[in-house]
């Protein structure tokens, strides 16, 4: 039997409605930018596997490291105890975050990092005597499938079972240059007649909202407002960090430091779970007690594996190297002169891109969207390109290390997709 079948017997995916979708593809083995399925045929990985390898799958260092801290220390609890890759991997991440960013607080994914931002606001304000509950966010924002995590994401289409137990939340809209000054006023009102604990947003790039961007001056006047008026902000870089948006975090772009920032996706640079979620000084103080309780209990079993700390860190390494700056350059280029020759192509509604992230809309009736994303995707893999469409989105965040002729291929496969939908 092939793993496909095999697959089919007690596995349960991710995201999936097994009744339409029941058929997997078997990936064996992945090096560079190629995934390779079991029957050998390879795929360029136009998506990093979800932004996660952007130094490329097997990256011989990372595992060269990986591997030499598997001999040294596994694991060991991390109440009472510390290590070395926890210990240098918080110092080496402090230089790189923006710089009111003074604490780093460990978890497994992207969703327990925003699960813990939202409950160390929430702390944050309790501690102080100040018993704020409502979490402003934005409208089409993902910030993960946990509860908390869940509750402040707006793209909520599959959330309908859970709503009623959701954590209290006003959206407001996306800022564009039409809208802001109805936003502003909004979040004005909102700030001053409720107890807003926090304001909670993904900074310039909404991933799942299929790459949707908007602009850093806008985002900009809520964090000033949210900060006149003691509301803690949260920015999601779980997609956005580590250099994708051509910064190391997309929160550079922005005069406001946010006070707490959730990391995860390509921390690891794709080789095992991990999240981070950092703070600066004035919120970790607030936790600083003779009081036991106004500690934050909060705690997984694998907090800071010393596995996934040491990939980490040679990821970071890796980030701040010439060679991987200089990759960055050519994949905005690159981006840009495709962007070019695309733009005014007849299927083409809007494009858009923020460093090594491009996305671009496609002129296509509504009815059509639903089917035509699996079509689009089944079209790119039989052509070795891995891309997942949103809606009508297709969208490129490929590994750094992606070679000149991969990312053309990657080009002339969207151009043929359009000439033939
Ligand atoms: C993917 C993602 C999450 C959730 O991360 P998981 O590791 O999938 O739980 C949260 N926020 C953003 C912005 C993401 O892109």
């Amino acid at each position: 039997m092939t793993l496909k079948e095999r697959d089919k017997k007690h596995l349960w995916h991710p995201l999936t409605q097994h009744k339409l979708h029941p058929e997997h593809i078997a990936i064996r083995k992945a090096k560079g930018v190629l995934l390779y399925d079991e029957e050998g045929k390879d795929y360029i990985d136009g998506i990093a596997s979800w932004y996660t390898c952007m130094y490329g799958h097997c990256n011989d260092y990372i595992t060269q490291k990986v591997s030499e801290q598997l001999q040294q220390l596994d694991h060991v609890v991390f109440a009472g105890f510390t290590h070395e890759p926890a210990v240098k991997l918080s110092e080496e991440l402090i230089k790189i975050l923006p710089d009111n960013q003074q604490k780093i607080f460990f978890s497994d994914n992207g969703s327990t990092s925003v699960d813990v931002a939202i409950k160390i606001a929430l702390q944050y304000h309790f501690n102080q005597g100040d018993k704020r509950s409502k979490i402003i966010a934005l409208e089409d924002g993902f910030h993960g499938d946990t509860f908390g995590a869940m509750s402040v994401s707006g793209l909520s289409v599959y959330n309908g079972p859970f709503e009623d137990f959701f954590i209290d939340v006003a959206r407001i809209p996306v800022p564009t240059s039409e809208n802001f000054n109805e936003v502003r006023v909004l979040f004005e009102k909102l700030v001053k007649e409720h107890q807003v604990a926090a304001f909670i947003y993904e900074p310039l790039v909404q991933g799942a909202a299929a790459m949707k961007m908007y602009d850093s001056e806008l985002l900009d006047e809520l964090l000033q407002i949210a900060q006149n008026n003691g509301v803690v902000t949260i920015a999601d870089e779980v997609m956005t960090g580590f250099g994708k948006t051509g910064k190391n975090f997309a929160s550079e772009y922005l005069q406001n430091n946010p006070d707490i920032i959730c990391l995860s996706k390509s921390l690891t640079a794709g080789l095992v779970p991990m999240a981070i979620t950092s703070c600066s000084e004035k919120i970790y103080n607030a936790f600083l007690s003779e009081e036991l309780g106004k500690g934050f209990f909060h705690g997984h079993t694998y907090s800071a594996n010393p596995v996934a700390c040491t990939a980490a860190l040679a990821g970071i390494e890796l980030l701040q190297t010439q060679e991987i700056k200089e990759n960055i350059q050519r994949i905005i280029i690159a981006h840009q002169q495709f962007d070019e020759k695309i733009k005014n192509h007849p299927k083409v509604k809007e494009t858009r891109q923020l460093g090594v992230i491009y996305a671009l809309d496609l002129n296509i009736e509504m009815e059509r969207y639903g089917n035509l994303r699996y079509q689009l995707f089944n079209f790119f893999m039989e052509h070795g390109v891995c891309l997942r469409p949103l809606g009508s989105t297709i969208y490129i965040l490929a590994p750094f290390v992606i070679a000149e002729e991969q990312l053309q291929k990657i080009y002339r496969t969207i151009e043929k997709a359009l000439d033939t939908f």
